[in-house]
């Protein structure tokens, strides 16, 4: 290597420079200051960007908007446990209420789910 100082040669594992003296490794070997860029905060809400109007439709389904909206978790329960729970309510209270109370809870499912797919809490946990 060259030194960058008087302009004479050196071995290239040489520290100073034979003749002035000069550090030679400093500027070869300083570690570069990449600084690595930090990566986006994770979005707190998965639902975001997702459709809203489509994850009220398929709330009406069994709770599968929650599936649709990225959810792990439904009111504690993992969502697929909760859709197959809601499935079976569906059908157990459905035929014991003529479908009335069937309907309510898909209608709330759907509201939840629209507000979710906005952006918003809306009033069932989910994680
Ligand atoms: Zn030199």
């Amino acid at each position: 290597m060259y030194c960058t100082n008087c302009g004479s040669q050196n071995p290239d594992d040489a520290a100073y420079c034979f003749k002035c003296g000069n550090k030679l490794m400093a500027s070869a070997t300083a570690p570069s200051q990449v600084q690595t860029p930090s990566p986006p905060p994770a979005s707190q809400n998965p639902a975001q960007g997702k459709s809203a109007v489509l994850a009220a439709f398929l709330n009406l389904f069994f709770g599968l908007g929650y599936v649709y909206l990225g959810y792990s978790k439904v009111l504690g329960v993992p969502t697929i446990v909760f859709v197959v729970l809601t499935l079976v309510v569906y059908i157990l209270i459905g035929v014991a209420t003529l479908g009335i109370v069937t309907l309510i809870v898909a209608i709330l499912l759907a509201v939840d789910g629209y507000e979710k797919g906005k952006g918003k809490k809306g009033y069932i946990s989910t994680q």
